[in-house]
């Protein structure tokens, strides 16, 4: 089995704060991780592998240090990495960043299915995979949080809905974007961790992935981010500082019968 798995590097939202003044995020020391959702979306191709051979590759489109995000991901246990990263893809919405990465499939070749975490923490958008398929005709199962079956080119999968989940059929090659629930990723093992510094990581720019130079970077995208804001703090929490806490409680309750909430 061929499995592609597209991974992004992000900052570790716990800690972004949004600057007030410029609206913008704060990146300065604020360390990067691999998208949590990403790191389920790895341990599913994992686990596909060994249970039916094969070969795992991770694919992320970012600047250089994203090569960091992919060792993570080769010290888990992926075969091979991909960094697309050049000048012209900066400022790509999600249009232009499904299309780069449709392209970079394409140049690696033939998959059975490519896999994509359910969002990035920080965008949020949960397009990126959706859009991948799409450009690639491909048929796409979003928010996959079990797979049942792999047998005769098919795959049954348990797709997360409110209140409940759907069990789809798909035939490969496909796209799935994963939930949390679908397994718990593991840890790198020391060996994989040294393996993975030594692993080349092949580069991707504009001309290796035949990308037009229209559909990609800010001038591929087709929305632009005007501005971002932290929404004003309208009412500010009371600290009950009392001697015990069963008598903090008792505040709390009596504060909450005077204001009929209870
Ligand atoms: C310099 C800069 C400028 C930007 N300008 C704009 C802008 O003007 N307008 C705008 O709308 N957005 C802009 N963005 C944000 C950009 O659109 C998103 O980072 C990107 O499209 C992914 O969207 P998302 O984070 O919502 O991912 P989602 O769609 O939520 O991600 C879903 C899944 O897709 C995969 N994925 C997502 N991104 C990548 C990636 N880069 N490589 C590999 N896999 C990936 C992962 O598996 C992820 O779990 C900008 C980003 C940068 C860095």
């Amino acid at each position: 089995m061929q499995i592609f798995v597209c991974i992004k590097q992000v900052p570790d939202t716990t800690e972004v704060k949004i600057d007030p003044e410029t609206g913008r995020l704060i990146r300065e020391g604020v360390p990067s991780i691999v998208n949590p959702f990403d790191k389920h979306a790895v341990e599913a191709a994992l686990q596909l592998r060994e249970a039916h051979g094969g070969k795992v590759t991770v694919i992320t489109m970012g600047l250089p240090q994203a090569q960091e995000a992919l060792r993570e991901c080769l010290a888990m246990g992926a075969d091979e990495a991909i960094l697309v990263s050049d000048g012209p893809f900066g400022g790509a919405d999600t249009l232009a960043t499904s299309y780069t990465l449709s392209r970079a499939c394409e140049k690696l070749g033939e998959h059975d299915l490519i896999l994509f975490g359910k969002q990035a923490i920080d965008g949020d958008t949960a397009q990126v995979g959706p859009g991948v398929a799409e450009h690639l005709n491909l048929p796409q199962v979003t928010y996959v949080q079990k797979i049942l079956e792999l047998k005769d080119g098919k795959m049954r999968v348990e797709r997360g809905i409110e209140g409940g989940y759907e069990v789809i059929e798909v035939p490969l090659p496909c796209v799935l974007t994963v939930d949390k629930s679908i397994n718990e990723p593991r840890f790198p093992t020391m060996m994989g961790t040294m393996k993975a510094h030594k692993k080349e990581i092949p580069t991707w720019g504009v001309k290796d992935i035949e990308a037009a130079e229209d559909r990609i970077g800010s001038d591929g995208s087709a929305t632009w981010v005007k501005r971002t804001f932290a929404p004003e703090r309208k009412r500010r929490g009371e600290i009950i500082d009392c001697e015990s806490p069963e008598e903090a409680v008792q505040v709390l309750i009596s504060k909450l019968r005077d204001a009929k909430v209870i």
